[in-house]
């Protein structure tokens, strides 16, 4: 049983079972039978389906708001206005995206034969989602898969399943086959169960790197296809001719939004040292008009953390560097009140291998470190386990895109931090993990290229032709 508990306040929700092995492999059995039905659906009727979902989603966009603003805490407007969309956006492009995954290629690959690679589903995946974006992270797993013409069973993280189970609701009402999309409830041991269960074939899963490590030990049994989104520690350069209002505004937004519970969050601003002082108080100035509060409420730009246990966590990595000599330029320490909330947190001093720098806090924390030179900057952004995101602040394109080739990374944005669209791949590489959310790169991952050789006559002028 998981108790659900609203962070703003810290009162109980509601309890939700927690699925048992034998759910697991019962939800497992169904999406083997649904996929059976849905592997010869055409993609035209793949996209029906995502499409009547998206309008679905549209039509309980206020019940799903509410849930979901109750589970984690973040901003209602945040939610109505862009989670919800985006995932709705989302749908809708995985439907079109179903539409022109076949026919890839064909040709005469060889004399007297003729070829064709098509794509065909995988099969059933197991999905396993973390909690700050639990919509969106059940609208990329599921979107995709379904799309290329797998079944899913998804287990959301335990303390944010009601939006996931909603939407799989919304799948049966749309008119996919029962159990295409089927939930399981709670942590870790029904996911493993499901990352373990013979029936699944691919396991998907989004969380930390130590997840993934976890989840990728179980799938070796069975040899699984594996894809892994995990943690990030984004690192944010920013040269001396950098706009730096924009960079200030960019980053204490790239850095605070869902209270920095953001993979891509902008963690490490490494800031040329000619501008660093200047640099250091346009940031602290943005942080601090950063307004925390109750997530109801339309002028509150960031919500509580997700649980007082994560809470500390927080605190723990800010008191830490600060005993090792960081010093604190805005916030640092819990605020008082029900809820568990944190403030946006300016951090400078800190050593780049100690870490607050180099692991993931998965708060609204923010180091900045300057640097000498352009070599300088990048050997630094690089130096973590991690590779998901990164941002360049400059008005120089030449050395933006130098800069951006050698980051080992899945995103870099220039002169922003965030922004993401339907149509572009979302994935990390080192530490971060691989395979692609979101593009028509996500429906690649989750599906499987095949070979059709048609053997025909050749024609004689082929039998006498010989190359020189
Ligand atoms: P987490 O790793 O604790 O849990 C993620 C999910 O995995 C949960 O559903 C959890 O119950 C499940 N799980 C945990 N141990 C498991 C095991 N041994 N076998 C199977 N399932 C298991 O992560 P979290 O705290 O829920 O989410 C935060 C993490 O997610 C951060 O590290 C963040 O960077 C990452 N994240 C990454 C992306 C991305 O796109 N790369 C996006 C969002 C979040």
């Amino acid at each position: 049983m998981t108790v659900l508990v609203n962070p703003a306040s810290g009162v109980r929700l509601e309890e939700i079972a927690d699925s048992e092995v034998a759910d697991v492999a019962k939800a497992v059995a169904r999406a083997r039978e649904a996929f059976e039905q849905w592997r010869e659906a055409t993609p035209g009727e793949r996209a029906r389906v995502l499409l009547r979902v998206a309008d679905l989603v549209e039509r309980d966009a206020s019940s799903l708001v509410r849930l979901e603003v109750e589970e984690t805490g973040k901003p209602l407007p945040v939610m109505r206005d862009g989670e919800l969309p985006f995932s709705v956006d989302n749908l809708r492009f995985f439907a079109g995206a179903a539409r022109s995954l076949d026919g890839t290629g064909a040709g005469v690959l060889s004399s007297g034969y003729t070829s064709m690679l098509i794509r065909r589903p995988v099969g059933v995946v197991g999905s396993i989602a973390p909690w700050n974006f639990p919509l969106v992270m059940a609208v990329w797993k599921i979107g995709p898969a379904v799309a290329a013409g797998n079944a899913v069973v998804i287990k959301p993280a335990p303390r944010t399943p009601r939006s996931t189970l909603a939407l799989a609701r919304l799948f049966e009402e749309a008119g996919a086959p029962a159990g295409l999309v089927g939930v399981v409830t709670g942590g870790a041991s029904p996911g493993s169960a499901l990352v373990r269960d013979p029936g699944v074939d691919m396991v998907s899963v989004t969380g930390s790197t130590g997840t993934g490590r976890e989840v990728m030990r179980g799938a070796v049994e069975g040899l699984k296809r594996v894809h892994l989104e995990l943690g990030g520690k984004a690192p944010a350069i920013v040269f001396a001719d950098a706009d730096l209002s924009e960079m200030s505004g960019g980053i204490a937004l790239g850095a605070t939004y869902n209270s920095g519970q953001d993979c891509t969050a902008a963690t490490r601003v490494y800031v040329e040292r000619s501008v660093y002082p200047t640099a250091v108080s346009a940031l602290e100035d943005a942080l601090a008009r950063v307004r925390v509060g109750d997530p109801m409420s339309d002028s509150t730009d960031i919500g509580p953390l997700i649980s007082d246990e994560h809470r500390l966590r927080v605190a723990g990595f800010v008191a830490r560097a600060v005993d090792a000599g960081a010093r604190v330029v805005v916030g640092g320490k819990a605020l008082d009140g029900p809820g568990f909330y944190f403030p946006p947190t300016l951090v400078i001093d800190a050593d780049q291998r100690s870490e607050i720098v180099q692991d993931e806090i998965f708060g609204p924390v923010v180091v900045v470190i300057p640097f000498d030179d352009e070599d300088d900057a990048v050997r630094l952004a690089n130096d973590t386990r991690y590779g998901l995101a990164s941002s360049i602040w400059t008005r120089d394109v030449s050395r933006a895109l130098r800069v951006a080739h050698r980051l080992d990374v899945g995103v870099t944005w220039i002169n922003d931090h965030l922004p993401i669209a339907s149509e572009a791949p979302h994935g990390g590489v080192k530490g971060s993990g691989f395979g692609k959310d979101m593009s028509q790169e996500a429906l690649a991952d989750y599906s499987v290229t095949r070979h059709l050789m048609i053997k025909h006559t050749t024609p004689a002028a082929r039998d006498s032709f010989r190359p020189a």
